[in-house]
């Protein structure tokens, strides 16, 4: 087993070696690829990773639709796992313990913006996201994500997760359920809210259900009526397949579109001081200029981009998520069937969200 082999990696102060799935271009297949993680430091956990959800940001940043990304390239920031070792340092957690990793290893630290927990805006640009990004931490390695066996994190940058937790479900909720969470606590929306999510995918189906929790009045914005019966369930008031003739106006809308589209066609839905969240990503030169006569005219808005959440939010939005059994939707793959996933949220096949069992990469 590697992990025996890790373990005695750890004893020996080692580089962690690791083995995961990775493409080595923008056009490239996923295929299996052996690599090494940084040492265990005093501050650190190594985690054996047992869920991986598939983000559409992976899919994103595997072709290069945001910018060249940095390859071969392990994506994954939805890891669930559990705990195999722990620096001198930890505290937080102890071996068997679960733990979640979502989309950031690190940051600085000291500035103002980490000191407040909201890492992913860290000052002095140290945010280390989990992959495609160079770590400049450790040597200005890049790092690799969760399509893998294992990996290693500072304590700060892991969540607590019960153990009781299904961790297959949690293992969405370290991306798709913060970046829903945060803008619907930063807008504060209350009972009786009108609340609408573009895009009903793996983001947007967390959005609908916290907001229902929250006490809102839910309704969403899709490309096609496919999933209106699962909508109607959960209990979205009403499903709309476009913009025009919508009588409704909205306190919040959260867009999580990842493809072209003009915001201020969700704008003009706005109730007058009502607030947008884009947290949806689409690929650079996707986006369309925004119409300043049209934004002006539909005033008295506001409009704020989202990036996931800070660690201290993060594990507010598991304890959350695990007290009221909110989890996403999910369809658990084994790790060969990535590329058939990548091609089903593309083509609008996929349902929600696809979590990798990573027992199938001993198989
Ligand atoms: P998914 O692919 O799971 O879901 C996207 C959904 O949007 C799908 O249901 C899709 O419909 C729908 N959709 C696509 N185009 C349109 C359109 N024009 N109008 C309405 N609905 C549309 O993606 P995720 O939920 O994983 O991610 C969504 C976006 O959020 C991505 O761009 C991702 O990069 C970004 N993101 C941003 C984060 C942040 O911190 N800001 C964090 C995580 C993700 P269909 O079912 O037909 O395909
Ligand atoms: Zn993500």
């Amino acid at each position: 087993m590697l992990l025996d082999s890790n373990l005695n990696e750890v004893k020996e102060g080692k580089r962690i070696s690791a083995i995961g799935y990775a493409v080595s271009n923008k056009d490239d297949k996923f295929k299996p690829f052996s690599f090494s993680r940084h040492a265990l430091g005093d501050n650190d956990i190594l985690i054996e990773i047992l869920f991986a959800g598939i983000c559409h940001s992976d899919i994103h940043s595997a072709r290069s639709e945001w910018h060249d990304g940095i390859y071969p390239m392990v994506p994954g920031h939805e890891i669930a796992g559990r705990v195999v070792a722990i620096g001198k340092n930890v505290t937080k957690f102890k071996i068997g313990d679960y733990a979640g990793v979502g989309c950031m290893v690190n940051s600085c630290g000291i500035c103002e913006a980490c000191k407040q927990s909201n890492e992913q805006f860290c000052e002095n640009g140290k945010t280390i996201f989990t992959y495609d990004c160079i770590d400049c931490f450790h040597d200005d390695e890049p790092t690799y994500g969760g399509y893998s066996n294992n990996i290693v994190v500072s304590e700060k940058f892991a969540i607590n997760v019960p153990s009781d937790a299904p961790l297959d479900k949690v293992a969405p909720l370290l991306c798709a359920g913060i970046t829903t969470y945060s803008p619907l606590k930063f807008s504060n929306v209350k009972q009786g809210d009108k609340v609408a999510i573009a895009g009903f995918g793996g983001l947007g189906v967390m959005a609908v259900k916290y907001a229902i929790q929250m006490g809102a009045e839910v309704y969403v914005f899709a490309r096609n009526k496919n999933k209106e019966n699962i909508a109607k369930k959960l209990g979205v008031k009403n499903l709309y397949d476009n913009t025009k003739n919508v009588n409704e106006r909205f306190d919040l809308i959260i867009s999580t579109i990842p493809t072209k589209y003009d915001p201020i066609d969700y704008i003009n839905l706005l109730k007058n001081g009502g607030e947008m969240a884009i947290v949806g990503l689409p690929p650079v030169g996707e986006t369309i200029p925004t119409d300043l006569t049209r934004l002006v005219f539909s005033a008295n808005k506001k409009v704020y981009g989202s990036l996931i959440g800070g660690i201290k939010e993060t594990q507010e939005m598991i304890d959350f998520s695990l007290k009221h059994k909110i989890y996403p939707e999910t369809e658990i793959i084994s790790i060969n069937e990535i590329n058939e996933a990548y091609e089903n949220l593309t083509n609008g096949k996929a349902k929600f969200r696809y979590v990798i069992d990573m027992s199938s990469l001993n198989k």
